[in-house]
């Protein structure tokens, strides 16, 4: 879906909810705080969130620990009574899929399977919930595809069978209200994406796709 305005697609769906005044229940994975910093002020009137903290791909393991303690004191300072569901440590299934796309560079095929990893865990969690939607934090990146989280999103809501909410939280300068909230709340901003390879990388001094 070329040329889909996804973001249009999001303040289509929070009019109408305002309109009827429905609170549907949303399962949001989070990638880390600042991320969802502007997304949680963004929507959390409109729906009763669950957060889902499930990143296999973060390496190391006090990497991990330390941006899932960023996210939780994120919530209390934002004053939010909003559960977070935490994934145990377990990188196995992010080294399983990245066999032999070690290398490739960022935004790559490597990407996508992580990113569609993250997706297809949260659509089973909402579903095992029985929730009524779910959606990623992701698409705030300016450095992440926002058309392939969000049809990957799509395919996946057909797998499990709960709705996928399409959103690009970068727009109305999404991604610059949440660097201004990260300060705000002095949040850790890492300065690589996530996983083993970019924290390489951006030792290396390449060019990466930092949240
Ligand atoms: S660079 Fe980011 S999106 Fe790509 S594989 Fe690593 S953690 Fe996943």
């Amino acid at each position: 879906m070329s040329g889909v305005n996804y973001g249009k697609m999001l303040d289509d769906r929070l009019a109408e909810l305002e309109r009827t005044g429905a609170k549907p229940t949303l399962l949001l994975h989070a990638c880390c705080a600042p991320c969802s910093s502007h997304t949680l002020t963004y929507i959390s009137r409109y729906f009763d969130i669950t957060l889902y903290f499930c990143n296999p791909n973060i390496a190391p393991e006090a990497e991990y620990v330390f941006r899932l303690a960023e996210l939780k004191r994120l919530v209390r300072e934002l004053g939010m009574q909003i559960p977070i569901i935490e994934e145990p440590y377990d990188p196995a299934p992010f080294y399983e899929l990245a066999k032999g796309l070690e290398t490739l560079p960022e935004r790559g095929e490597r990407c996508r399977r992580c990113i569609e990893y993250r997706l297809r865990m949260a659509g089973e969690k909402a579903r095992t919930l029985g929730l009524d939607l779910f959606t990623t934090t992701l698409t705030i990146s300016p450095h992440k595809d926002a058309q392939f989280i969000n049809e990957c999103g799509g395919r996946i809501s057909q797998e499990c069978g709960v709705e996928y909410m399409y959103s690009d939280f970068k727009k109305h300068d999404g991604y610059k209200h949440s660097i201004e909230l990260s300060h705000k709340y002095d949040l850790y901003r890492q300065d690589y994406c996530g996983c083993i390879y970019s924290k390489q990388n951006r030792e290396a001094g390449k060019d990466v796709a930092r949240p």
